[in-house]
């Protein structure tokens, strides 16, 4: 019987419990998990920060193999590997143009816990109710159930265990740099919070030849990674008097974009202010649902932007292949940000992640 790290109440631990998968449908694959990274908002699910149905297994960056498909399903078979991303519908006017992230109905396929009819794609080993679904995969589990649309096949010699976070996080740091900023040969860019997102980020800014990277962030274990991999500067807020005043001394007259990983009022105003002008700063940081900041005006003025951006306005159809490329080249090394962690450990993978001691925990299911 496949299993899944089941919660019951936000704020609760997981309890990892036998359930059941419900039959498939016509355009959907069943997966058996080998390898699921611990994105941030799988954490702010877990805490209550964002309103899910409980019972619920969250897990949305899994990677695995093909067991079973529907009888709709074209482009899998049985045996393929692939990974599993966030889901959508193929069909509305952002799907069709290649800007999947934007669905327009991304929250009903992704956040309900269930199926777009309400059908349940999971099922409580006692026969009790539960949410699966979550960003269409719920992959905290041995076995999963994903629509052939939000699956990407990958090749069998990849190591298929660690690929699981191109899916959400690698995708959201890199696909902003690559699909939204798109930085030239030499430009500079200020990267703020160096978790698995901005570190990224950081990778595709490296890859894409910025002449300038800034890495900023507390941990100093971190920027020394950061540094190892591509950052030419590295800051700590908390060692600094003005980190506004150097990049700009850095970069003069201003870096060409930052980015903002973080989500507090205060860092998206310092990732706006070390922007020359024109110059484009992109938010992609989910702090809490409701997230006032207050930004001075004056520093939109003269060409700058600030924008928000999901999982770096990516088609993971399309980025998940390239950034695998670029791996296989050595340019996007991104096994440098992964610890794997058995089954059995997902809440000591969760503490290690929460305390700054591993940036991209991902759990290995055998
Ligand atoms: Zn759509
Ligand atoms: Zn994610």
């Amino acid at each position: 019987m496949p299993k899944a790290a089941i919660l019951n109440n936000p704020g609760e631990a997981f309890v990892v419990e036998e359930m059941t998968l419900t039959p498939l449908r016509p355009k959907e694959v069943r997966v058996k998990v080998r390898g699921v990274g611990i994105c941030h908002t799988d954490l702010s699910a877990k805490d209550g920060v964002v309103p899910l149905p409980t019972p619920v297994v969250l897990g949305h960056e899994g990677a695995g193999e093909v067991l079973e498909v529907g009888s709709d399903v074209t482009r899998l078979k049985s045996g393929d590997h692939v990974v599993a991303t966030f889901d959508t519908c193929g069909e509305c006017q952002f799907c069709e143009a290649g800007r999947p992230a934007y669905c327009e109905v991304f929250a009903a396929l992704n956040y309900f816990g269930t199926r777009m009819d309400g059908s349940a794609t999971l099922c409580g080993c006692d026969g009790g109710d539960l949410h699966g679904s979550w960003f269409g995969q719920s992959t905290f589990a041995t076995e999963a159930i994903i629509s052939e649309r939000n699956a990407v096949k990958v090749d069998k010699d990849l190591p298929i265990e660690i690929l699981g976070p191109l899916g959400c996080g690698f995708l959201t740091g890199a696909g902003t740099v690559l699909n939204v900023l798109k930085p030239r040969a030499g430009q500079s860019i200020v990267i703020f919070g160096m978790g698995s997102v901005g570190l990224a980020a950081l990778l595709a800014a490296k890859a894409a030849d910025c002449g300038t990277i800034i890495a900023v962030d507390p941990n100093e274990k971190r920027l020394v990674l950061a540094k190892e991999l591509g950052a030419t500067h590295t800051f700590c807020p908390s060692k600094e008097d003005d980190i506004v005043w150097d990049v700009m001394e850095i970069t003069s007259p201003g870096a060409d974009f930052s980015v903002d990983c973080v989500g507090q009022g205060a860092v998206v105003r310092q990732a706006l202010e070390v922007l020359r002008t024109p110059g484009t700063c992109a938010t992609v940081g989910l702090a809490s649902l409701e997230n006032d900041i207050t930004i001075d005006q004056g520093h939109l003025l003269l060409g700058r932007n600030l924008m928000g951006v999901i999982e770096g306005d990516a088609d993971p159809h399309v980025l998940i292949p390239k950034l695998l490329d670029m791996w296989k080249a050595g340019a996007f090394p991104f096994d440098r940000l992964i610890e794997k962690f058995p089954f059995s450990e997902i809440e000591g993978a969760i503490a290690a992640t929460k305390e700054g001691r591993v940036v991209k925990p991902v759990i290995v299911i055998d």
